[in-house]
């Protein structure tokens, strides 16, 4: 039983509260400089721009660390990490400049949907951003690391960031994926680590610019269907999520939104393409934005 503060003999310390011990704890700053130092590379890969991005991670049951609004992610330090409950209220620190960010209500849709998220990214990549500006889903069976580590990724359609709306959209995918396009906006993605939270959104974004720089190429290939039993079967020991896990090569294939368009992208199976042709790129980017916006299904 702790006595009131004007019960306390004068030469009495305080003691802390379970939250500040928390906060203040070893386990807490470890976890606030593995935060600043992805922060760091963030802004480095110009993954976020100006104070753009947000980063949290689980410090304990019902208690997160989060990263503050209003700070480049590229200059934070450890001290201006916030301390948040499960309905977003900040709890730590009391006073001075920090406040978490307002984008946090996504991220707890994330943790509250996948209990063993351990951590959320988010950030505006430009490469994958231009798949979310066209709110289009990533096409799959292209580079066998995207597949296993990160497999498909879906988009959760525009709505104003920070709302409860964003959040709800966001939580049906989380379970099933671990990196998700923010339709308008941006990339958000959930790990076993903070670490691991990055990881997806550079494996992501890189996937993104090599699919950018490959588009306006004449004849690409597919990984072929009977080749994909094996990528699931490594991918499902690894504990990884995917929600392709037991569909038939056909039906696997089928989940690919970019799988009519072999002819132009999968494969070079166009007749009318020589070699050497080389198609428009505005061109192609455009034909294929019509088709996939008027063909597209996002499915969970
Ligand atoms: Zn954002």
């Amino acid at each position: 039983m702790s006595l009131p503060p004007n019960h306390l003999p004068s030469n009495t310390v305080p003691s802390l509260s379970a939250d500040e011990s928390l906060f203040h704890s070893e386990k807490a700053l470890e976890l606030k400089r593995e935060i600043c130092e992805m922060g760091r590379r963030m802004w480095l890969r110009q993954y976020c721009e100006a104070n753009g991005g947000n980063i949290s991670c689980r410090l304990a049951k019902d208690r997160f660390l989060v990263t503050p609004t209003g700070v480049s992610k590229g200059f934070m330090t450890p001290d201006m990490l916030c301390l948040v409950d499960g309905k977003g209220t900040q709890i730590l620190p009391t006073t001075g400049p920090w406040h978490h960010s307002t984008e946090f209500l996504t991220h707890l849709a994330i943790y509250d949907a996948v209990p063993h998220a351990a951590s959320v990214c988010h950030a505006h990549p430009c490469h994958a951003g231009a798949f979310a500006i066209k709110q289009l889903e990533l096409p799959t069976r292209l580079i066998p690391e995207m597949e296993i580590f990160v497999g498909r990724v879906p988009v959760a359609l525009y709505e104003t960031p920070g709302s409860p709306m964003i959040a709800a959209s966001v939580a049906p995918l989380a379970p099933h994926h671990q990196s998700i396009l923010l339709g308008l906006h941006g990339l958000i993605c959930w790990g076993t680590s903070v670490e691991d939270a990055y990881f997806k959104i550079e494996i992501t974004d890189a996937y993104c610019r090599t699919v950018l720089l490959a588009m306006p190429l004449p004849g690409m290939a597919a990984i072929p269907s009977e080749k994909i039993g094996d990528l699931m079967e490594r991918k499902q020991k690894t504990g990884l999520p995917d929600s392709r896990f037991g569909l038939t090569p056909a039906e696997f294939c089928a989940m690919n939104p970019w799988e009519y368009l072999k002819g132009d992208f999968l494969g070079s199976t166009n007749a009318n393409q020589k070699p050497g042709f080389l198609p428009d790129p505005e061109d192609l980017a455009d034909r294929i934005t019509k088709k996939i916006i008027s063909q597209l299904k996002i499915t969970k």
